[in-house]
């Protein structure tokens, strides 16, 4: 036998039950943009890795080691498996001017390629939920963004999510404060890693990100780029703040979110939970007016956030607040194997009036006992199964018995008893079907 082949490590397969859980979180994401006025766009996966080099930045964690990068063996073209889908919408609307009638309100659903250590809440296939508001100067859509997140969590019953929020103000005053920042570190050279050193000068405000403990009190001492911004961007954040004030949206301004991209400006917001462990921010965003130019546009503004999903998924199991899996309406038992010429076409039927019937399938014995038949009635979670035994069907008629629920065998009297249905009727038990 050929060796046995497994899934690249850090991507994952999602099958039953769990991809039901994924269906549902998308169908509520879908539901939830379509009420904001959120449209979808898809792009491609793959894209020009000069885009994220520009993009992104070439000082960030993403494009200096995290991308999946490769060279066209066809045509030498370098190319990225994307590694988050905010570039790639700019790219997109500005191929297509999408903006040429003003702001447009986007979002994505999709997979995201990262080369990272994989471990909880962090893989290197994962996918990626982003809401785009692109064209707009704000801050009215940075603070409908954020409800739209926090209506998010609603919708899906999490509990205990915290909302940080910053300002990165605009690029000159980020300028002054990374002067003042740079010669702040210098002071405490003694105390950079390795990572800091490095990014001393080529991407300072990223080492207020660090996670190293004995850096800690340097970079708590270190200069806030708050207190470098003008009066505009202050304007802009205190707009800000009292629309969520009066969303009763609570959140904690973090002098020190500053977000691991460079395209951020002004508005910046992280979505977090200590529930998940080191991997706990669920949705981060900000404003990137500059991004547009950035990848060789034409300028306009822009804000929007990205939420991880398998973290929410993550946080749903741990809050107990996944749904059930789906059940189909009614199970059909049929005894014999002669009469599944017959009953097909009445299951199909029953389909095209909207009921999820799941048909009992034989095997090369025949269709099984009637023991094993029902046990798979039971196990499927139908609320009804349909007996399409052949002295019924012989008469034209059809069993259905309640599955869930009291049941008469044990003596209940409201419960409803097995009946027997006209095959050629279908609205009379369509309806028993339809029950709740
Ligand atoms: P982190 O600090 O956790 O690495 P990030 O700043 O790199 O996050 P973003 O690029 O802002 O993350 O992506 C938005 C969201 O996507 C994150 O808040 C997180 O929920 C999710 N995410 C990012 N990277 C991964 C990953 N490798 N696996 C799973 N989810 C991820
Ligand atoms: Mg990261």
């Amino acid at each position: 036998m050929a060796d046995k082949l497994s899934a690249v490590k850090g991507m994952n397969d999602i099958a039953p039950p769990v991809s039901a859980h994924w269906e549902w979180l998308e169908d509520t994401l879908r539901r939830l943009m379509q009420r904001y006025g959120y449209r979808n766009v898809r792009t491609p996966i793959v894209e020009h890795t000069a885009l994220f080099v520009r993009g992104l930045g070439e000082v960030t964690d993403i494009v200096e080691k995290e991308m999946y990068s490769f060279e066209d063996r066809l045509n030498g073209e370098h190319l990225t498996l994307r590694p988050e889908n905010t570039a790639g919408v700019v790219r997109a609307a500005l191929e297509h001017n999408l903006l040429y009638d003003g702001g447009k309100r986007l979002y994505y659903m999709g997979p995201m390629f990262r080369h990272e250590r994989p471990q909880r809440g962090r893989y290197r296939q994962f996918h990626q939920v982003g809401a785009e508001a692109l064209g707009f100067v704000g801050p009215d859509v940075d603070a409908e963004l954020v409800v739209l997140a926090c209506d998010l969590w609603r919708e899906l019953g999490l509990e205990g999510i915290e909302l940080e929020i910053n300002s990165l103000g605009q690029p000159a005053e980020r300028q002054a404060h990374r002067q003042a920042l740079i010669t702040h570190l210098e002071l405490h050279a003694d105390v950079l890693d390795e990572d800091a050193k490095r990014r001393l000068h080529s991407n300072p405000l990223r080492i207020l990100d660090t996670k190293n403990p004995a850096m800690q009190a340097v970079v708590n001492a270190a200069p806030h780029l708050m207190d470098f911004l003008g009066a505009e961007s202050l304007a802009h954040f205190t707009r800000f703040r009292e629309l969520l004030d009066a969303h009763g949206v609570a959140y904690r301004i973090n002098p020190r979110l500053v977000r691991g991209m460079d395209y951020y400006n002004l508005s910046v917001f992280e979505f977090v939970t200590t529930q998940l462990g080191s991997q706990g921010t669920v949705c981060a965003g900000g404003r990137y007016d500059g991004l547009f130019e950035q990848v060789g546009g034409k300028p306009a503004p822009a804000v929007g956030w990205a939420l991880g999903m398998e973290r929410i998924l993550e946080l749903l199991k741990e809050q107990g607040k996944l749904p059930e899996q789906p059940a189909p309406d009614a199970y059909a038992v049929v005894p014999d194997a002669a009469s599944v010429g017959q009953v097909m076409p009445v299951l199909r039927a029953l389909r095209q009036q909207g009921i999820a019937v799941q048909m009992h399938a034989g095997n090369a014995d025949g269709m099984g006992s009637m023991k094993s038949q029902f046990k798979k009635a039971d196990a499927s979670g139908a609320r009804f199964a349909l007996i399409f035994g052949s002295d019924e069907l012989a008469q034209g008629r059809v069993a259905v018995k309640p599955l869930r629920g009291p049941r008469p065998e044990d003596g209940d009297a409201g419960a409803a008893a097995q009946t027997l249905q006209p095959l050629d009727d279908l609205a009379a038990w369509v309806e028993i079907l339809r029950s709740r």
